[in-house]
């Protein structure tokens, strides 16, 4: 369940209902005030809403004042073992500070580290990681890692509470996505505090991003996590706050930028779309409106599955068509398709979101549409688009099929027709089995 607490880094609410703020973390040496601001600004730009810097050494605490002073975006200070460092990143201005209570010298210290913060209201981030669980904890992470590290958490939160203090976020962190995706499910159920998630050492882009993807992307589909960073094996933390962006657009949790939609093509693909594909996608990043832009490999589908798509295109060997909302609009050859995809989108943002539509030009491309359009292709749209219609109602997975079966040229054997037929399928019963 979303936390009942609401904290604020900065001007962003964490928590509470807030929108989930997306985080990153600086992979420069703080003390290179060049270096780490262009990285401030370059994760700030790709949509992040709070920045953490790692603070190890006096320099880096030192720095933290103009970074504050010159940042666009909150910044959250990293402490780990040095509580003296967490008292010069309040001292500095730092919104908020991430340490570990067990790990910066004994209780007193946490104790001087929280007068300051709630003297100066700089909220903290209070944590745990798999890693340096506490002694008396040993044994429980080896019997039940989970327990371990919600124990852990528990602990910590009521140190918190114990000091009168209450502003504060709480991260458990695990490298192992079963263990992240069970304990915060039993955090949450014990604790009204904001949750900042991540998997902690997720990986190289790829690896991380699919594992980051799947433990927070289940946590949140609960309803679970008030902020999220990616951590990714890269120097480019703009990354990660993309891939973090892209899990919240799917989740629909929040809007940002441009939707692509493509089809994952197949042996029907008529044109070069990973490349087509690949330059819609860069030219999107220049548009800040939620549009839908889909790319289809072929037209034997028609338009009809990105009907809802704000634009589109679908391309064979030399022509390809442009359409709005299921609609054609024009058709172009196929190498001038993304331009010309870019010039109907700007037209459309020039007329205040209205689509411009020429009848002549729209009317040749519902010709070429109709010469392309294979209606008897058991395409995997129209497949899944059965199995949705089946899954609601069984009547309307009739009158598709019998749609179907109508429009089947002459002489098309009612068995090729049949397609759907699992047994007939080549992936016939492989989804049940794995
Ligand atoms: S049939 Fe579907 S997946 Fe295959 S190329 Fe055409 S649109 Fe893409």
């Amino acid at each position: 369940m979303a936390s009942e607490r609401q904290i604020t880094v900065g001007p962003v609410p964490i928590g509470g209902g807030a929108p989930v703020a997306v985080q990153t973390m600086t992979k420069t040496e703080t003390a290179n005030l060049a270096a780490t601001m262009a990285q401030i600004l370059t994760v700030a730009e790709a949509g992040a809403d709070i920045v953490r810097v790692a603070v190890p050494r006096e320099q880096d605490a030192e720095a933290l004042k103009s970074i504050v002073r010159d940042s666009p975006i909150p910044i959250i200070a990293d402490i780990h073992f040095n509580h003296t460092l967490a008292l010069k990143a309040i001292e500095a201005g730092a919104h908020c500070v991430r340490l570990n209570p067990g790990n910066i010298g004994g209780p007193e210290k946490v104790a001087e580290v929280i007068a300051l913060a709630k003297q100066r209201s700089t909220p903290l981030r209070v944590g745990v990681n798999s890693g340096s669980l506490p002694k008396h904890l040993r044994q429980l992470e080896y019997d039940n890692p989970v327990e371990a590290l919600v124990t852990a958490a528990i602990e910590t939160v009521r140190l918190m509470e114990s000091l009168d203090f209450y502003d504060f976020k709480v991260s458990m962190k695990s490298t192992s996505v079963p263990n992240t995706i069970a304990s915060n499910r039993l955090l949450a159920e014990r604790i009204p505090y904001p949750l900042h998630l991540g998997v902690t050492e997720a990986g190289t882009k790829w690896s991380g991003s699919l594992k980051s993807a799947v433990g927070l992307g289940t946590l949140l589909a609960d309803g679970i996590g008030d902020t999220i960073r990616i951590s990714l094996s890269t120097f480019h933390a703009e990354e990660e706050v993309k891939v973090a962006w892209e899990i919240l657009k799917a989740l629909k949790l929040r809007e940002r930028g441009p939707v692509l939609i493509a089809c994952p093509t197949c042996g029907r693909l008529q044109f070069d779309m990973d490349t087509v594909v690949a330059e819609v996608e860069r030219r999107l990043e220049a548009y800040e409106d939620p549009i839908e832009v889909s790319v289809l490999g072929c037209a034997v589908n028609g338009i009809g599955e990105a009907r809802h798509a704000d634009f589109g295109i679908t391309g064979a060997k030399d022509m390809g068509m442009i359409y709005s909302k299921g609609e054609p609009l024009k058709k172009v050859p196929t190498d001038q398709l993304v331009d010309e995809l870019f010039k109907e989108i700007d037209r459309y943002y020039a007329a205040g979101k209205t689509v411009q539509r020429d009848e002549v030009a729209a009317a040749d491309a519902r010709a070429w549409l109709a010469a392309n359009e294979d209606a008897t292709q058991m395409t995997p749209e129209r497949l899944a688009a059965l199995e949705a219609a089946a899954a609601d109602n069984d009547e309307e997975a009739d009158a598709v099929l019998e749609s179907m079966l109508t429009r089947a040229p002459e002489g098309t054997p009612a068995s090729t027709a049949v397609a759907i037929d699992e047994v007939a399928s080549p992936i016939a019963g492989r989804r049940f089995t794995r």
